[in-house]
């Protein structure tokens, strides 16, 4: 019951904080664009200049340091989180199951930095999300449709924010910004960078049918979509032609397979480039519970869900029980952020 008023209040604290953001968001998108010559505007659809825009979020307000724990704001090198975009795909279905959760955890920590992709409106999430929710008319199927109509809204907001980096992520994902800042000043921001977890041990073959009907077979690597991944603004700019508004759905068709495929099969068999694997993406295709405690702090996301008919999830022993906490990242949360107010509350204090 307590702990259940803690998070009611925590809750509160985070609207009532984000509302007060409101008003001083980070810099605006264009000015923020690093290569203002190219027109980041001619971008923009028309739509995107609306409230819940990445693009009508700059607002021109300038951002405040002090708001945010510095460790997770400037890596070496220059990074800073305000340089990465991260998008959430999720939907109806999910925004209390899953948003909820990852709206507790790991967005608390990167809620600027961070877009949800739905297709429904929502005014809790709206509200908690300070206007990042970005309803996409896309239909709420779990059909290669509807998941690549969100990929190309993801892709498009991207580039129209004018940020370095793209991150895209599941509602089942934990991300840990303060290892996806380390992992990704490693790579220079002129780079042509796609970095994920291949989903399959070899490249995937597929049949890409061409404009005479005819079919060539190709292959490519691929990030899954369920482990999160990200693409560097220099590779981002190159997909253009087959990755932006109504190319994205053209081109999934063009090999019939889900949003994930497709944009490795445009990076790797369109742009020429090239997908380095990472090991610190996960999604729950995997067993969770193999990475060592002692290694959790330095994965970029993890999951949960089900796999091979069990329950996949990391091995944490507290301070949240597994009824408590099935998906175990109330406790991740609490073994990256131990002075979170409900994680202090949790161990007793
Ligand atoms: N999803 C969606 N529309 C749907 C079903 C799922 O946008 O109709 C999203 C969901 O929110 C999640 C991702 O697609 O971010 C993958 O869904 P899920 O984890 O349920 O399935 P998986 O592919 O991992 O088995
Ligand atoms: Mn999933």
């Amino acid at each position: 019951m307590g702990r259940r008023l803690i998070r009611g209040v925590s809750g509160a604290a985070l609207f009532l904080a984000s509302v007060a953001l409101l008003s001083m968001r980070h810099r605006a998108a264009r000015e923020a664009a690093p290569y203002p010559a190219i027109g980041e505007g001619m971008l923009e659809r028309p739509g995107q200049q609306s409230e819940g825009s990445p693009a009508g979020a700059g607002g021109g307000g300038h951002k405040d340091p002090k708001l945010h724990p510095p460790e997770v704001h400037r890596a070496e090198g220059g990074l800073t989180l305000e340089d990465i975009f991260i998008a959430v795909k999720t939907t109806k279905r999910f925004h209390q199951s899953r948003m909820e959760l990852l709206l507790d955890t790991w967005i608390s920590q990167a809620s600027e930095q961070t877009y949800i992709f739905t297709d429904e409106e929502d005014d809790t999430l709206k509200r908690r999300m300070g206007g990042r929710v970005i309803f996409t008319n896309c239909s709420a199927e779990h059909s290669h449709l509807a998941l690549s109509c969100k990929m190309a809204a993801e892709f498009d907001a991207f580039l129209a924010s004018g940020l370095s980096w793209f991150c895209h992520l599941d509602d089942d994902n934990y991300l840990n910004p303060r290892a996806l800042l380390k992992l990704l000043s490693s790579y220079a921001e002129t780079w042509d960078v796609y970095l994920g977890k291949p989903s399959l041990n070899r490249p995937i073959r597929a049949s890409e049918t061409l404009p005479n009907n005819q079919t060539k077979s190709v292959r490519f690597w691929f990030a899954t979509g369920g482990a999160g991944f990200c693409i560097s603004r220099k590779l981002a700019r190159k997909m253009v032609p087959w990755a932006s508004g109504r190319n994205f759905l053209s081109t999934s068709e063009l090999i019939r397979l889900p949003d994930d495929c497709t944009v490795g099969y445009i990076i790797e068999c369109k742009v020429g480039g090239q997908l380095t694997p990472s090991a610190l993406f996960h999604s729950h295709l995997e067993s969770l519970q193999l990475i060592p405690t002692s290694q959790l702090t330095q994965q970029v996301t993890l999951s949960y869900g089900v796999f091979e008919n069990k329950l996949n999830v990391i091995e944490l022993s507290g301070p949240f029980s597994p009824q408590e906490d099935p998906s175990r990242f109330r406790s991740l949360h609490c073994h990256l952020y131990p002075d979170t107010s409900w994680c202090l509350q949790a161990v007793g204090w």
